[in-house]
């Protein structure tokens, strides 16, 4: 495992490493192909998201529990209860990218050696990245996991135990899931390919037969 952040000389160590991996790769007879997500397209989604999701989420809540508190939406009342949600807003992005990771590292030959953490100061986000190319099931598992465990668990268990808290922090880990959802939508094309995580583009390379071998 390494954890680093980001500057010019990793970035042009993670271009080489992909490099290599394209080149064992074209000797094993596969080619390398980008599928790239659009940040763009990505924010756009996640708004969209945020609109559905909390469109089912809170109107479910109140069927169940027969009423919300607006006053209660982020859990605890007041300026003190704003900042104790935002403040597990902020740690959930650095959890979103350890799940990634710590599902990838059973998939992987390497385990914990093949897992990258980071903070790119460029973006002021930390970001996760596997350094092998994965099976579609093992890609899909790891790419799946932070919406799973910080969006859809935390709203079902903010549902049943009457948490506002849970549930508003349960809408924003989905959301934060967006671009992770665009990469598993667009995985049903690439169900047969190796799939590698793309170190510094957004989106992910898939590994086909190269034609004619
Ligand atoms: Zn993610």
């Amino acid at each position: 495992m390494r954890i680093e952040v980001e500057n010019d000389r990793i970035r042009e160590r993670k271009k080489q490493e992909y490099q290599d991996l394209v080149d064992e790769m074209d000797q094993k007879g596969f080619e390398a192909n980008l599928e790239k997500i659009s940040i763009k397209t990505a924010n756009l989604f996640g708004i969209v998201l945020f609109i559905l999701v909390s469109a089912i989420t809170y109107p479910i809540y109140y069927l169940v529990n027969g009423k919300i508190d607006p006053a209660l939406i982020f859990g605890f009342e007041g300026t003190k209860g704003m900042l104790i949600f935002f403040g597990a807003y902020l740690l959930s992005i650095f959890v979103h990218e350890f799940i990634h990771g710590f599902l990838w590292q059973f998939t992987c030959e390497k385990k914990w050696g093949s897992i990258d953490f980071g903070f790119n100061p460029k973006t002021c986000t930390p970001y996760c990245h596997c350094r092998e190319a994965l099976s579609f099931g093992r890609y899909f598992f790891g790419s799946i996991g932070p919406t799973l465990f910080l969006g859809i668990i935390p709203i079902i268990l903010g549902i049943i135990f009457k948490s506002l808290f849970l549930v508003s922090f349960g809408v924003l880990g989905f959301v934060g899931g967006a671009g992770d959802l665009m990469v598993i939508f667009s995985l049903r094309k690439h169900r047969d390919s190796r799939l590698f995580d793309h170190p510094y583009e957004v989106g992910y390379a898939y590994f086909t037969a190269k034609k004619g071998d």
